[in-house]
Order: C-alpha cells, then sequence, then structure tokens
C-alpha cells in the first residue's frame, strides 16, 4: 500500500540523509562497530548537514523544523543503511534531550546548549536509569543538594548511551532529601557537564549496536551551577513524563524503518538463494512466512504514521505513544527473528544485516520503557 507520510520537503530532505549515510558513515561503521565507538567527527559532519537539532528555532541556530516527519526520515535512511548505532546515538541527543531543553530550559541554558547541540559540537547523553532502578524512576538515589548558589551531585547512573563520548547529560536526581522511594516531587532534572568528580565507568559490552557506546556514569560531589537546572526543581519526573511520548514515537518509527528494511533485505535474499534446485522464496513457506511479514510491515507502518502526525498536531497522549512503541517494537522483535531463520546459517553472521538488526532490535522493547511498562500505561488508562 502507498504511505502518504512524506511530501516533497521531506523527501529532499531523505536525500541529504541517505548522503550522509554514504559519505560520513558507510566506509566506517564497521570500524567503529568494533572500536564500540563513534568519532566526534561524525556528530559536526552531522551538524554540518543539518541532520541535528532538527526542532530547534532558528533563532538557536536550528532548522526550525519541529514536524517529526523529518525525524522519522532519518531514521528510516540510518535503518536503510544498517546504520542503527548512529541512529541511536542521535536518538538521545535529539528526542530525549532537545525536548526538555526546549520545553522547560530557560533562555540562558538554549542560549548555551542549543547551538552547540545543533552543530554538533556538543553531544549529551540522558543519565535517568542507575544500578538498581530503571522502570522504577522513583527509586532512584542519585540526589542533588543545594550548596549556596549551586547543587552538589552524587551517585551512578548505569546503561548511559553516548556517555564515553558525550559531553554532558541531563541527570535526574533527587533533590527532596529524602530516602526510600521517592515521591512524584522529589526529583529535578540537571544539564551536568563533564568534569570535576564527573567520571566515566566502563563500557559496557552491548550485544547489539555496539558503535554507540553506552556506559557507567559517577557523580562524586560534582559542582553544578543552578542555572544548569532544568526547569524548577520538584518537576523532573513530571517533566520526563511529559517528552516520554516522543521518545517512544522515535522507538517507534525506528522499529518500523527497520522492520521494513529488513523485510526488504530477505526478499531479495530469497529470491536469490537456491536449494532443492528452487528459490527460497519459491517454498510455499518462504512465501506464506513473507506474506505475513509484509502485512505486519504495513500495518505497522500505518499505526505508526498515524502516530508521527498526531505527534505534530500535539494529540500524541502518553498511552498512544505506549501503544505505538508496544506494537511496532514487538513487531519488528519478531520479523527479524523470522526473516533471520529465512536467511538460514547466513542469517546468523554479522557482516549481514539481517543478524544486526536482530540483535539491535532485541533492545527496543526493553529501553525507553520496556513492553511490560508500556502494557501498565496502557491498561491504566483502559482502567480509567
Ligand atoms: C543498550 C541500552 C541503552 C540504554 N540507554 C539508556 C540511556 O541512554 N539512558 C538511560 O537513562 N537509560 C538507558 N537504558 C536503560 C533502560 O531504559 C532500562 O534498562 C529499562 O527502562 C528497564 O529498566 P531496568 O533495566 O532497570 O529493568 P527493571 O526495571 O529491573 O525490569 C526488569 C523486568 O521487570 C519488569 N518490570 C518492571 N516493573 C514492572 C511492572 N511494574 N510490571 C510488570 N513488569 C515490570 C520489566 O519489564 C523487566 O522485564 C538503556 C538500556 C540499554 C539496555
Amino acid at each position: 500500500m502507498q504511505r502518504n507520510l512524506f511530501e516533497e520537503d521531506h523527501e529532499l530532505f531523505r536525500e541529504v540523509a541517505a548522503e550522509f549515510n554514504a559519505r560520513s558513515v558507510a566506509a566506517d561503521y564497521a570500524d567503529w562497530d568494533a572500536a564500540h565507538l563513534m568519532p566526534r567527527e561524525l556528530w559536526t559532519a552531522a551538524g554540518e548537514q543539518g541532520l541535528l537539532g532538527l526542532a530547534v528555532p532558528e533563532e538557536f541556530g536550528g532548522a526550525g523544523m519541529p514536524d517529526y516527519r523529518f525525524r522519522a526520515v532519518l531514521d528510516e535512511e540510518f535503518a536503510r543503511a544498517n546504520h542503527l548505532a548512529v541512529g541511536l546515538a542521535f536518538h538521545l541527543h535529539d528526542d530525549l534531550v532537545l525536548p526538555h531543553l526546549l520545553a522547560y530550559g530557560s533562555e540562558e541554558l538554549k542560549q548555551y546548549w542549543l547551538p552547540a547541540m545543533v552543530s554538533g559540537e556538543k553531544v549529551t547523553s540522558v543519565a535517568w536509569t542507575e544500578p538498581g532502578a530503571g522502570s522504577d524512576l522513583r527509586g532512584i538515589r542519585t540526589k542533588a543538594v543545594r550548596d549556596g548558589d549551586d547543587w552538589l551531585i552524587t551517585g551512578q547512573k548505569t546503561f548511559i548511551g553516548n556517555g564515553i563520548s558525550g559531553d554532558a547529560a541531563l541527570v535526574l536526581a533527587r533533590t527532596d532529601g529524602g530516602t526510600g522511594r521517592g515521591s512524584r516531587g522529589s526529583f529535578s532534572l540537571f544539564m551536568v557537564e563533564k568534569g570535576e568528580g564527573y567520571t566515566t565507568g566502563r563500557q559496557l559490552d552491548k550485544m547489539g549496536l555496539k558503535a554507540s557506546d553506552t556506559a557507567e556514569l559517577f557523580f562524586d560531589g560534582v559542582r553544578v551551577p543552578a542555572r544548569n537546572l532544568v526547569g524548577e526543581a520538584g518537576r523532573g519526573l513530571e517533566y520526563a513524563a511529559g517528552q516520554l511520548p516522543q521518545g517512544r514515537l522515535a522507538i517507534a518509527v525506528a522499529s518500523s524503518a527497520v522492520a521494513r528494511t529488513v523485510y526488504e533485505a530477505t526478499v531479495a535474499y530469497t529470491k536469490d538463494r537456491n536449494a532443492f534446485g528452487e528459490r527460497v522464496i519459491d517454498f510455499q513457506n518462504s512465501r506464506f512466512a513473507l506474506a505475513d511479514i509484509l502485512t505486519e510491515v504495513e500495518v505497522t507502518e500505518s499505526y505508526v504514521d498515524r502516530a508521527v502526525l498526531a505527534f505534530n498536531e500535539g494529540r500524541l497522549g502518553a498511552a498512544d505513544a505506549a501503544r505505538a512503541k508496544l506494537w511496532a517494537s514487538e513487531r519488528v522483535k519478531s520479523i527479524t527473528d523470522r526473516c533471520l531463520q529465512l536467511h538460514g546459517g547466513y542469517g546468523y553472521i554479522l557482516e549481514y544485516p539481517v543478524a544486526q538488526a536482530f540483535l539491535a532490535a532485541r533492545l527496543l522493547t526493553i529501553f525507553g520503557g520496556t513492553s511490560e511498562i508500556m502494557r501498565d500505561v496502557i491498561g491504566r488508562e483502559i482502567a480509567g
């Protein structure tokens, strides 16, 4: 079925994104994967091409394109080129950190961060998860204590994407002085720059998406000026909840794009591969499997496209975004598995995109909120 999500401007932007993938990523991606790190020049190259901070207003150096379809195009191109780790790294910077600064940051904070994030001179990460608390953010223990005009932050974070390569993290910290599980008003968000007391722990060895670094972070009395508080103290969880729909929509978009890409690669592979004197696609089992997969790809695309339009119109609620993420991420997990099977042994070999997509897709039902948490959000809405 023909999609009608995109217009001419989006397709022009797609050409820029495709060229960026071909020119600035393709040749070195395997090396970055092996090194578990991307070079900083990649970020500045993306900034020069206008691929970062699309929603940032022109007065802060951005393109002033809040239309989420442009971000969707970018994700589709990273999927198509099998550069999923770059997509993940940019997602943290653009879909999670930026929206908080745009929505709640002071003028001073915006002036300082937005132009540098758009140009790629500053790379950011989101530091919410801790060793003892992921789904249940009220259980985090990192604390921020007021000290004159500053805050002192102490604690530990884990699973932080761009944690090694990044310059700063949007940190969720407890600010009410309490211990035990906090209340909704117990937490605040801070932009914390690397410096004294801020150390990066070990690089975590992920099963996929290796080119994007993921690390533990340690804060030992890190002094953070009061201007780096995002919005008001005590409203960190409320702000995070307000921006979650964009983060979850982004994962739905990426899931849908990966599903389509892997489906197309599998059709091509099964047409090319022969067994028992026939093309693999000529076995009824293969055709039936691909028929199911294509149907799921198209249903997912339609649903996610609708979510993108709802987001653009300010109508994507928390449960809507949870449904889009739940559906699309669970679909791509299953689709990459079935497509891998249709590749036979080659599907298990990492130089085949389906193997990398299978490993990447496994993350999508976990991060940004697990599928169980998505069901909880949706179920609560149903229960009223
Ligand atoms: C590669 C990777 C990158 C990541 N990047 C970042 C990042 O950049 N920044 C960041 O802050 N975090 C990041 N995360 C963390 C991620 O968001 C968490 O792992 C995720 O939210 C789950 O938290 P957890 O790992 O603590 O699991 P837990 O919360 O310990 O969950 C364990 C299991 O219990 C289930 N569960 C928990 N609560 C409930 C409930 N109420 N009902 C039913 N089941 C429940 C979960 O669904 C899961 O199956 C990343 C994680 C990974 C693996």
